[in-house]
């Protein structure tokens, strides 16, 4: 499918240092300065090729517009300032998952204050330091299946299994993999017969009656 990890971060340049050193001041409410923009925009261009542009949490395709994109804080800025310019601390995904995720704490220990950078110190799939599709199944392109304890994490605290995000699904293997609107719908009708997940055959019903309502438009 796409890229399971991260390999290596961002690493900040000198001008991205002086900016940095120049105007932090330790509260994470400065992360929205404009000086920061042009630093910002190197972070979301270099990640974007580790991420096959993809959502980290997700999968989903990045929009290209700034607004589309979120530079995401794996650990919430608000809860450790001193991680706000952190390079592996920072990942891109899609605005809907960085909202939903908000300030919860990924931590297998919450009150712990030094930079944790092993795989096992977190309670979700991190995208530096775990692979994803060990953790994660997605199933035909469009369907998220946990496989384990940080799967399932991440599929609660970022509301990974809904039937917009499979929808959003549908609409990038549409891009992908060139399928059109009968294709999907043959898909889905397939995997209706094969999915024994409830959830999943459930949501694969709700869309194929979308469908039928002209309630999901495909194009
Ligand atoms: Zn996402």
């Amino acid at each position: 499918m796409c890229k399971s990890k991260i390999d290596k971060p961002y690493y900040l340049n000198k001008e991205d240092w002086d900016v940095i050193n120049n105007h932090f001041n330790g509260n994470h409410k400065n992360w929205t300065n404009d000086k920061f923009d042009d630093f910002k925009d190197r972070i979301r261009t270099y990640l974007r090729g580790q991420q096959d542009n993809r959502c980290c949490y997700c999968k989903k395709i990045l929009k290209w517009d700034k607004k589309e994109v979120d530079i995401e804080h794996i650990i919430p800025k608000a809860k450790r300032p001193r991680f706000t310019f952190l390079n592996y601390n920072l990942a891109l995904s899609c605005p809907a998952c960085n909202t939903t995720k908000n300030q919860d704490m990924p931590l297998t220990v919450p009150t712990r204050q030094t930079f944790p950078y092993n795989s096992s110190d977190y309670l979700l799939i991190h995208p530096h330091f775990d692979h994803y599709f060990q953790e994660i199944e997605i199933i035909n392109d469009i369907f998220i299946k946990s496989k384990g304890s940080k799967g399932d994490w991440t599929i609660e605290h970022c509301d990974l299994d809904t039937i917009e995000k499979a929808k959003d699904k549908i609409f990038d293997l549409m891009l992908t993999k060139q399928l059109n609107k009968n294709g999907i719908h043959s898909l889905l009708l397939q995997l209706t017969l094969k999915i024994t997940d409830p959830n999943i055959l459930n949501t694969i019903l709700a869309i194929i009656d979308d469908i039928k309502q002209k309630r999901y438009i495909l194009p």
